[in-house]
């Protein structure tokens, strides 16, 4: 028989052929064996918040998985997690790039990175500004990165109902990243908009997204 997580996995890869997004299973809370069946349905990349449970995740999961980094990152956790990720979707300020970066470059590896721009209408969501975001890359400081690798943007919506605020969120990202695209032509591999989760995922694709972030859609609620 199969299970519940596979076939959420196939469902959801299912709806999101054709539009080009990919998708990240997010397995924070859910235990190895929750993982192992999404891996079984062809799951690749696996999205955690918590530097501690992602390190703890690696040695039991297949080599060949991708693992994202979507949570806040503290300064204290940078070296630990270095050469881990496949990309760290959460880089939320200029002060932890600039360390992610002496990390790499210290350890010999390229740190590729996602920056989390705010947009929502909460406190508690972190990240750049779509103003700060514009003046980092105006003034060209990512020239000076020796081994990060800026992928594109990463942003959550309002955690509201109201549909039209969802999409007007989402559409500020895209059009921060479009700007920084405008901006520097030179940028290569600037190419990621992560956007959208289990509840809001289809409004997020509609205004451009090409990563969805899925937690409770393929592993069931949270127990935290
Ligand atoms: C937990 C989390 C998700 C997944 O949330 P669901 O609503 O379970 O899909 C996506 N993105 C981030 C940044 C998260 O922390």
């Amino acid at each position: 028989m199969q299970s519940d997580i596979a076939e959420n996995i196939t469902s959801l890869r299912a709806r999101l052929d054709g539009t080009g997004a990919q998708l990240v299973a997010v397995s924070k809370y859910h235990p190895v064996p929750a993982l192992r069946q999404a891996y079984d349905a062809g799951q690749r990349i696996f999205g955690e918040n918590r530097v501690q449970e992602l390190l703890s995740k690696i040695p039991e999961m297949p080599d060949d998985v991708c693992w994202h980094l979507i949570g806040h990152l503290q300064t204290n956790k940078v070296r630990a997690i270095t050469g881990k990720t496949a990309l760290i979707e959460s880089v939320d300020s200029e002060k932890l790039l600039n360390l992610i970066d002496k990390e790499a470059e210290r350890a010999g590896v390229v740190t590729r990175v996602l920056m989390q721009i705010h947009v929502a209408q909460e406190e508690s969501k972190t990240g750049f500004l779509p103003d700060e975001l514009l003046d980092y890359f105006h003034a060209r400081r990512y020239e000076n990165l020796k081994a990060t690798h800026i992928c594109g943007v990463m942003g959550m919506a309002t955690n509201t109902d109201d549909t039209s605020r969802i999409r007007d969120d989402f559409r500020k990202i895209r059009e921060a990243y479009e700007a920084v695209r405008a901006m520097c032509p030179d940028l290569s591999g600037f190419d990621t908009i992560s956007m959208g989760m289990s509840g809001d995922w289809p409004i997020a694709i509609e205004e451009g997204s090409t990563l969805i972030r899925g937690g409770s859609a393929i592993f069931g609620p949270r127990e935290y």
